[in-house]
């Protein structure tokens, strides 16, 4: 049902009085259930015929993290195709990381959503319902110390949300509408498509912006980015300086630190510079390794060196633990798992 419009879900209902439709949508979006069975102001009938609808996948796998503190999930659309929904809680905070395609074209050569290509992309119910699917499981089961609600989506699944510019759109539109979560509460990930990133600026939702650097010169950025060689670096900063003059929000700067790649002093030193002029801060993630590449994380004093660098230059920059590394938790990695040899709860990774 959620790849129906919600404001036109009386079309699935027939006979019904026309306040069912605004019932039914506050079950699939504001208080979302697992089962239709647990629409209880609906009456039994329309329940059992909904059933089969209420969902647009189903659960292949559900992975949970020793402590229990992040859960991992495989869905799979009738179709066949396979995406990866992240569950992480913190104290005061519930994050999300949601999936916008089947795959992804932009083959970064250090992502296992990348190596493994495009396959298509998702629906904005398909998006939403990834989110509400993580509602109605923290409803009856929660995070240990976390709020039994996603506070917090990040669009950092598998694929490259502005290229599925018009679906990820609508389902920010329902996220801020129907879902009631807020536009600050929501964070666009992006490769680098600058149109993408201009558009989104101009949207009534001022959703946190975070970019995808890994890179100070265009020659390092266009070899493990390729989108990186029709928007270069110096366009880029630009189209994130705009997004910050325009909503006011504060751009983040991923950075997948790469060992003998992008983690000297002196690459710290130009990325803290990019980062005042774009007021940004940034975010550093030790790579994850995956299976198709050689690629390695620096030495734990690499990794400090190149964060202490940048806090010195006055840049606001946090280290990212890695979460869920043994449950295959990192873009696109439990999916790869799955097609190339058996699944492991807390195997290492790669
Ligand atoms: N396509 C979008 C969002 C999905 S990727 C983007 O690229 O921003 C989300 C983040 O995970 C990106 O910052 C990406 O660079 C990072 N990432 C991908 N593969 C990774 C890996 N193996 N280890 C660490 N970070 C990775
Ligand atoms: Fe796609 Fe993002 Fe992975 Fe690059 S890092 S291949 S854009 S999902």
């Amino acid at each position: 049902m959620y790849l129906h419009p919600p404001e036109r879900l009386d079309e699935l209902l027939d006979d019904e009085p026309p306040y069912r439709a605004r019932q039914l949508r506050d079950w699939l979006y504001r208080t979302p259930v697992r089962t239709t069975d647990e629409m209880t102001n609906l009456p039994a009938p329309l329940r059992a015929r909904l059933a089969d609808r209420h969902w647009p996948f189903s659960v292949d796998t559900e992975l949970v993290t020793p402590e229990g503190d992040t859960r991992k999930w495989l869905l799979r659309a009738p179709d066949g195709a396979t995406i990866e929904t992240v569950l992480m809680g913190y104290r005061g905070r519930t994050t999300i990381c949601v999936s916008t395609q089947v795959g992804c074209a932009m083959g970064c050569t250090f992502c296992a959503t990348g190596q493994f290509g495009f396959e298509r992309h998702l629906a904005a119910g398909e998006i939403v319902a990834q989110v509400a699917w993580a509602n109605a499981v923290l409803g009856a089961d929660p995070l240990p110390g976390a709020p039994p609600r996603v506070t917090n989506v990040v669009f950092m699944g598998m694929g490259e949300p502005l290229a599925n510019y018009d679906e990820v759109r609508e389902a920010i539109r329902r996220l801020v509408e129907l879902v009631g979560m807020s536009a600050r509460s929501i964070t666009v990930s992006t490769v680098g498509i600058v149109p993408g990133i201009r558009q989104l600026a101009a949207e009534p939702w001022p959703v946190t912006l975070a970019i995808s650097l890994h890179a100070v010169d265009d020659e390092t950025r266009s070899e493990i980015v390729p989108i990186n060689r029709r928007y270069p670096i110096d366009d880029l900063v630009a189209a994130g300086r705009e997004y910050f003059d325009r909503t006011g929000r504060r751009v983040s700067l991923e950075w997948t630190l790469i060992a003998g790649t992008n983690d000297t002093p002196e690459t710290a030193r130009r990325l803290a510079g990019i980062a005042r002029r774009m007021r940004a801060h940034v975010n550093v993630i030790p790579l994850n390794p995956t299976p198709r590449s050689s690629s390695r994380p620096p030495d734990r004093a690499t990794i400090d060196r190149f964060v202490a660098v940048l806090r010195r230059a006055g840049v606001r920059a946090t280290l990212r633990a890695t979460r869920g590394r043994g449950i295959e938790a990192a873009c696109g990695q439990l999916r790869v798992r799955r097609s190339e040899e058996p699944l492991t709860l807390d195997g290492p990774v790669a």
